[in-house]
């Protein structure tokens, strides 16, 4: 892959939808990426904990359905940040082909209901459903207000807000919190 460096996952986004769109980003502008493979796909979503079960065979388009289902979550969160209507047509139509069904289960333990989502078609997007499930529930269920951007200029990464105070600016405090921090304090000593 051209100019692209694999990477490991970043899980700092507080959504399994966001950090999958953070499987893509920049690091000292260098880009990288981690599905880089079919393998690095089920990888990642083993780690994120959204494997249903280990399919037996890969779909040998795991990773290209993956990068545009990806790039689909991206544009409408783009979308909403800059203020314009979504456009959802591209992102439907993988949902059509995802075919989604619904089904009750009892969580006996607990003494409550469970609603189980399965896919009728065994296929890269039904492996990606835990991830197609995450960014429904994000766009209809969260305050859509507490979807942004890393505040660093250099940073491409999302998050959802779910600090109390809603005030989170950075992806992390330890990397572009303590960087934008240290670079506000050299200019204002360079203005004195
Ligand atoms: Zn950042």
């Amino acid at each position: 892959m051209p100019n692209t460096i694999q990477a490991s996952p970043l899980f700092l986004s507080g959504n399994v939808a966001l950090d999958f769109i953070n499987t893509q980003y920049s690091e000292n502008g260098i880009d990288k990426d981690v599905l880089a493979n079919n393998q690095s796909v089920i990888s990642w979503l083993e780690q994120v904990g959204q494997l249903k079960e280990s399919p037996n065979v890969i779909p040998i388009d795991l990773m290209v359905i993956s990068k545009q289902l990806r790039t689909e979550l991206k544009n409408i969160i783009d979308q909403l940040l800059n203020g314009q209507p979504p456009k959802l047509s591209a992102f439907n139509h993988l949902l059509d082909e995802v075919q989604f069904l619904e089904q009750l289960d009892w969580d006996n333990d607990n003494k409550k209901f469970i609603l189980l989502k399965k896919c009728r078609v065994k296929s890269s997007l039904s492996i990606l459903e835990p991830v197609i499930s995450s960014m429904l529930y994000l766009l209809t269920h969260e305050n859509m207000q507490y979807i942004r951007q890393c505040e660093a200029s250099d940073c491409v990464l999302y998050f959802l807000d779910l600090t109390k105070s809603h005030r989170r600016r950075w992806c992390s405090m330890s990397t572009c919190g303590n960087r934008m921090k240290v670079a506000a304090f050299r200019e204002r000593k360079k203005k004195q």
